[in-house]
């Protein structure tokens, strides 16, 4: 049985909708295979096709379209929440993945140190069927 939506983890703080507390602030994220295969096989055959790299003031305004300000007003002011993005996914060889793209996990890791491009994103949650 699918879930809501998995609780999002974040390390990779190059990202612009990264937030202290391995947050993301995006509104939505989509998890990728590697552009090079159709399928992965392992974690690091995963991408967060979300991210975007935190370079310049106006790459920070570029993202604000897709961020999740009612989320992060709320983990502002209640406390015991947190900003989590929608997650939508189209590694379909995952064990965690539903169909609708949708993930079942109760919560995903994303990781990626020093990233620069997405395909250095990975989500470490995924496990193959
Ligand atoms: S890499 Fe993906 S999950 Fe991480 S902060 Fe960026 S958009 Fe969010
Ligand atoms: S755990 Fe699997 S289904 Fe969920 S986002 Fe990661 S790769 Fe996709």
């Amino acid at each position: 049985m699918a879930s809501a939506n998995p609780l999002v983890k974040c390390t990779v703080d190059q990202c612009t909708h990264y937030m202290p507390g391995d947050q993301c602030m995006a509104a939505k994220i989509s998890i990728y295979n590697d552009e090079t295969s159709s399928k992965s096989s392992a974690s690091a055959d995963t991408l967060c096709k979300s991210f975007h790299p935190r370079k310049t003031v106006g790459d920070m305004v570029g993202a604000l379209h897709n961020s999740n300000i009612g989320g992060m007003v709320s983990a502002t002011f209640l406390s015991g929440t947190q900003v989590t993005p929608s997650v939508e996914c189209f590694v379909s060889n995952c064990k965690h993945w539903h169909h609708s793209n949708l993930c079942d996990a109760a919560r995903i890791d994303v990781t990626g140190a020093n990233a620069s491009l997405n395909q250095d994103t990975d989500c470490q949650t995924f496990e193959p069927k």
